[in-house]
């Protein structure tokens, strides 16, 4: 496994950088077509291309499907390497992309891997999504995968799991993000201010306005993280700009949100808003992970192992396939910590145990 991942983490893949991508993706198809599977690469413009992999099932026709999902892309740009290299230490796997979440690949891999050594009896058509654009929005993955979730009966992603009991993810928030413009008016700030429309005071009192919405109890959050405007001292500003996180827990937090913040009047009466954006991912509402977390903690049981579940606040694309009402279980992949960061790593130790509990779920589905 670790040979696996090391060559995995070699071939770096970042989301924005399309020829080191298809190669990566190149990659991971050779893999699954040396260990059977039947391969598509579903070739993209300008993103590195996805992998879907078929496993049929041998002695009878396929009673439905199974979706095994996930990206091989990372955040860090080619180069990389030299500044966090692949290496194992104190039985740690370290390296750009092994959390998050190529050595949740390597499991897939072997629990596939597993299932056939074994000759167990798959009675679904098992698919294996790899999508190259997860990072940074699953603009060009979001209708396949959306389109393979609708024919499963159950999704199974291998993001990483949260903390270092490697808890499964059974809710993640919903996600989106969007802008306020103002428009205002500029003049002398000195000489004729009674002709301006100040954006940055009319930006700041929306600010404060949507500040209250915050619902932590909830798990509603909006938050102003980036504002910028105006010219120059002496001129009132005839411009500024908010880009806002949105997150919520409930589908229907989510819509009120989107609506209270798409119906925002200016307080000035002169001043003028434009407002666009809302939520990219809908919430992973608990309710379509619960029964798969039961039986997954129950087959951890029997192969010795204890697992947990936990509430994430960022989303994957187990938000998608969720929203559409097919049970999801996020979180599978590898145990670990240090996602997106310099310090990025697996334990090593885990990497068997959670690919035999994929196996486990994929064989008794
Ligand atoms: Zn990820």
């Amino acid at each position: 496994m670790l040979d696996l991942l090391r060559e995995l983490v070699l071939l770096e893949s970042p989301s924005l950088e399309k020829a080191p991508a298809d190669r990566c993706c190149g990659f991971l198809a050779d893999q699954w077509m040396l260990r059977g599977g039947i391969i598509h690469i579903l070739k993209q413009g300008r993103r590195g291309n996805h992998l879907r992999v078929v496993w049929p099932p041998t002695a009878n026709r396929p009673k439905g499907q199974l979706l095994v999902l996930g990206h091989y892309d990372t955040v860090y740009p080619t180069g990389s390497l030299p500044k966090m290299p692949f290496r194992i230490s104190g039985g740690k796997a370290f390296g750009p992309g092994t959390f998050d979440m190529k050595a949740g690949i390597v499991q897939a891999l072997f629990a596939f891997e597993a299932l056939q050594a074994l000759k167990i009896p798959v009675t679904r058509n098992i698919i294996f999504l790899w999508t190259s654009d997860e990072e940074i929005g699953s603009e060009s993955s979001r209708a396949i995968i959306e389109a393979e979730a609708k024919r499963s009966e159950a999704v199974f992603v291998l993001e990483p799991s949260l903390g270092p009991r490697g808890l499964l993810k059974t809710s993640r928030k919903g996600v989106g993000q969007a802008e306020i413009v103002v428009r205002g008016r500029a003049s002398h700030a000195g000489l004729n201010p009674e002709q301006g429309v100040n954006a940055i005071h009319e930006l700041a009192a929306q600010i404060a306005r949507i500040e209250r919405w915050n619902n932590l109890r909830r798990g509603v959050t909006i938050n102003a993280d980036i504002v910028e405007g105006g010219s120059r001292t002496n001129v009132i500003a005839d411009y500024a700009k908010t880009t806002i996180d949105l997150r919520a827990w409930r589908a229907s937090d989510m819509r009120g949100l989107e609506s209270r913040l798409h119906s925002l009047k200016p307080i000035h009466r002169r001043a003028k808003l434009e407002i666009t954006g809302g939520f990219d991912r809908p919430p992973l509402e608990r309710k379509y992970s619960a029964e798969l977390f039961t039986r997954a903690q129950a087959l951890a049981k029997q192969l010795g192992l204890r697992i947990g579940e936990a509430a994430a606040g960022g989303g994957s694309d187990g938000n998608f396939t969720g929203a559409l009402g097919v049970p999801t279980l996020d979180g599978l992949g590898a145990v670990g910590d240090g996602a997106h960061s310099g310090k990025e790593h697996i334990f090593v130790k885990a990497m068997p145990q959670r690919a035999a509990l994929l196996a486990a779920l994929l064989a008794t589905i």
